[in-house]
């Protein structure tokens, strides 16, 4: 029998049982009885638009068993040069891991700590209320992906890269579902333990990982870099990845003094909304309890509002808001889940576009603009939620008709929550499209802007605010051969998959210079 691929639809019970899933695959391929079968499944979604909730398998199968994936393979030794990469996020994790595969050494500079002493500060700054401004939600091991809801969503056209990244995160400890799943998902519980073994896998092949050691200066002489300043000396190098995300404002400091081009960005800005799982479970799925066999359900909102897009970000079924400022003297919220997605909450970002106009008036370099936009407002929601990380949150009811919220309701964000009328915390630009998309959302998603839901101040590092400009195809700085901007911060991705791809491509870059300067 030869192969072939088929779809085929299942109750969500029927999907969770490997016999059913094979009996379905055999009888509506007409496999001959008897005959050997195996089969994968290539993809799973679920069709929520009717009752009952399905889910949809598209599968391929055959008479012979299917190969194992080959694990990735690396050749040794690494001999081919040296990079410096500073940032070890999804950006320069998968960075240093396409120069090993390219035998170039990565030397990854990280102002953060290894992940476990990481989940301490962390700790700290739930219970004690207090931010190491050098290991928090986004500085230190595995970057801010770490300690998030792992979603690995990209808008990517690049197929097989995504597909490699995917297979180097199940050889790293990842749930092979995550190959086929329509909406893979991680969890904070799960990736500490796939960052920490992907650092092994990099020390291992030759590469070397400093951590508590931050970029502080960048020496460029005749438009190349020469060498690097760091908290532990000077190291020279003439290839530097730079891949430091959204929340390294002291980088973009730095380039903007040193007279290294960047540009102000366009990014997105709001609030954090929370309601309660069980009742987004019973919207999407129309029915009163999601039972055992159904995910916590998720929703993806969009509506345009003067012109701007507002839109729900980064959902997060069953999850926890955190506390994702990396300052003494600011509020930024975000949000995760554990890999289960089990909590009692649902919080997404609820953001409206922050446009050029928006900042234009503000004083200083106008390539900071964006950047001094986002600070006024993390710092007025500071100085909002009492000038302790208490954040300022609202009632979405409340919010929609401008009054004070009384009491609020129980929430997930642990350092505590001040009534505050969010629209004195928010500009007007955007507060005015949340409270716009929240009556039209209510529409679709009756409930959604009642009395229960709460908005939690601020969702403000949504993308980076600065672009760090790079040639399109030598990928370098186009004023400072050599230096590579690279991932979120600087404006090349949005998520852990897209940043994992920049960092594969930058790494590529690298390596065909190499190669073009051998052949010189
Ligand atoms: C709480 C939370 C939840 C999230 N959930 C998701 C999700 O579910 N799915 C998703 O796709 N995305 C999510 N994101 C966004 C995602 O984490 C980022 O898009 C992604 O991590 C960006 O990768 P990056 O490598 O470009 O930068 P980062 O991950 O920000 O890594 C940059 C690294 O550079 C280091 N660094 C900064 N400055 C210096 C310096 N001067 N010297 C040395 N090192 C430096 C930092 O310590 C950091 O480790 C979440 C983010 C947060 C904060």
């Amino acid at each position: 029998m030869t192969s072939q691929t088929l779809e085929i639809k299942l109750s969500p019970q029927e999907a969770s049982d490997e016999q059913i899933i094979a009996s379905r695959l055999k009888k509506e391929s007409r496999w001959p009885s008897g005959a050997d079968f195996f089969y994968r499944i290539l993809r799973k979604s679920i069709d929520a638009r009717r009752v009952p909730v399905m889910f949809i398998l598209r599968c391929e199968i055959d008479s012979k068993p299917f190969l194992i994936e080959p694990v990735t393979r690396y050749p040794e030794p690494v001999n081919r040069g040296e990079a410096v990469i500073v940032g070890f996020g999804p950006a320069g994790m998968f960075a240093a891991l396409e120069l090993l595969k390219q035998g170039i050494k990565p030397i990854v500079l990280e102002r953060g700590k290894p992940v476990r002493e990481r989940r301490r500060d962390l700790a700290n700054l739930m219970k004690d209320r207090s931010v190491n401004p050098e290991s928090n939600y986004c500085f230190g091991e595995g970057g801010a992906g770490t300690f998030s809801d792992g979603k690995l969503y990209t808008r990517s056209k690049k197929r097989g890269d995504i597909q490699s990244v995917l297979q180097t995160l199940v050889e790293h400890g990842a749930d092979p579902s995550i190959l086929y799943e329509a909406h893979p998902h991680i969890g904070t519980n799960r990736l500490p333990a796939i960052v920490e073994a992907i650092r092994e896998t990099i020390i291992r092949l030759g590469g070397e990982i400093r951590f508590e050691c931050k970029l502080t200066d960048i020496h460029v002489e005749s438009g190349r870099i020469v060498s690097v300043e760091t908290t532990h000396g000077l190291i020279k190098t003439d290839r530097l990845i730079l891949a430091t995300g959204h929340s390294a404002h002291d980088i973009f400091n730095l380039l903007a003094q040193n007279k290294i081009g960047i540009e102000a960005k366009p990014f997105a800005l709001g609030v954090r909304i929370e309601h309660d799982q069980k009742w987004v479970d019973s919207i999407q799925y129309k029915c009163e309890s999601r039972g055992e066999f159904l995910p916590p359900a998720s929703y993806s909102l969009v509506h345009q509002s003067n012109g701007r897009g507002v839109f729900s970000f980064c959902m997060c079924p069953g999850g926890i808001i955190a506390p994702s400022m990396t300052n003494v003297g600011e509020v930024v919220v975000n949000g995760w889940s554990p890999s289960k997605r089990n909590g009692q909450f649902a919080n997404s970002g609820f953001v409206v576009q922050v446009l050029p106009d928006d900042w234009k008036s503000i004083e200083g370099d106008p390539a900071l603009g964006a950047l001094r936009y986002q600070q006024r407002i993390e710092r007025k929601a500071f100085i909002a939620g009492g000038s302790n990380l208490s954040a300022p949150a609202q009632r979405a009811s409340d919010f929609v008709q401008r009054r004070w919220s009384r009491d609020l309701p129980e929430s997930s964000y642990i350092p505590g929550m001040v009534s505050s009328d969010l629209h004195d915390v928010l500009p007007m630009e955007i507060s005015v499209g949340i409270a716009e998309a929240l009556r039209f959302f209510n529409k679709r998603m009756r409930g959604f802007a009642d009395h229960r839901a709460i908005l939690v101040g601020v969702e403000s590092r949504t993308s980076s605010p600065v672009k760090i400009p790079r040639d399109r195809e030598s990928l370098s700085h186009p004023e400072v051969e050599g230096l590579y901007p690279c991932g979120e911060g600087a404006g090349y991705a949005g998520g852990i998959m897209s940043a994992a791809l920049d960092g594969i491509s930058c790494a590529r870059a690298i390596a065909l210079k190499i190669n073009v300067n051998q052949l010189k």
